[in-house]
């Protein structure tokens, strides 16, 4: 856990909702660190993580920052903005990605597992993502139960890649509506098998 602590000046200068920014502040890469790290307290990532690494799929794999037993060694930007496919579904199908990468958007220097982010530099948009626990625990679920039933090595990896290019084109075809059903229609195939999450979602969204 980094430390993370907003400063008093922040709480009273920031305004919480994106659409409504009024002046950029000042924030310090460990700040922005931290509040993304928060963020993803909050929506429960940890409980898909676990269940990936179990499976072999972690993103942290075969990287020099990672010692054994311990964790990351050297936190950056880069690796705390980066989603990887699940992630990316979450907060895709709950309507949050946007948020997400507009915050990140204002953060320079990311890079492949390592940062050049500034020890300060200016954001208007603040990060405030919801408790999605019990969707993020459905998706774990989901994904246990999946990998058990598919002994295949590197299923797991295997199906958040897909999930991943599946989202990442829905961004290049905005202008293009019927691309964007066929793709749409691609990522519900994928989530077919996602009973729990799909029925956490419906109550998520008061349907
Ligand atoms: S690939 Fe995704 S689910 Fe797996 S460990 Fe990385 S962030 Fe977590
Ligand atoms: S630098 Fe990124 S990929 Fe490497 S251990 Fe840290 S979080 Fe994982």
């Amino acid at each position: 856990m980094p430390d993370y602590t907003v400063k008093d000046q922040m709480q009273s200068d920031w305004t919480f909702a994106p659409e409504r920014t009024t002046h950029a502040i000042t924030v310090s890469k460990q700040e922005v660190i931290g509040m993304g790290v928060q963020a993803l307290q909050t929506i429960g990532s940890d409980a898909i993580c676990k269940v990936c690494i179990y499976n072999g799929g972690s993103c942290c794999q075969g990287c020099h920052h990672l010692a054994d037993g311990i964790g990351c060694q050297q936190r950056n930007t880069s690796c705390t903005a980066w989603l990887c496919g699940f992630l990316k579904l979450l907060l895709h199908e709950t309507g949050l990605l946007q948020e997400w990468n507009h915050f990140w958007d204002q953060v320079p220097g990311q890079g492949f597992r390592e940062d050049s982010t500034p020890e300060t530099f200016f954001v208007e948009k603040h990060l405030h993502l919801p408790d999605i626990r019990k969707l993020s625990d459905a998706l774990a679920a989901d994904l246990d139960e999946l990998a058990r039933s598919h002994i295949a090595i590197g299923f797991i990896i295997t199906l958040q890649n897909k999930m991943d290019k599946q989202i990442d084109q829905l961004d290049e075809c905005e202008n293009n509506p019927k691309k964007k059903n066929k793709i749409n229609r691609k990522i519900k195939l994928l989530c077919s098998p996602f009973h729990r999450f799909q029925k956490e979602l419906q109550q998520y969204n008061g349907k």
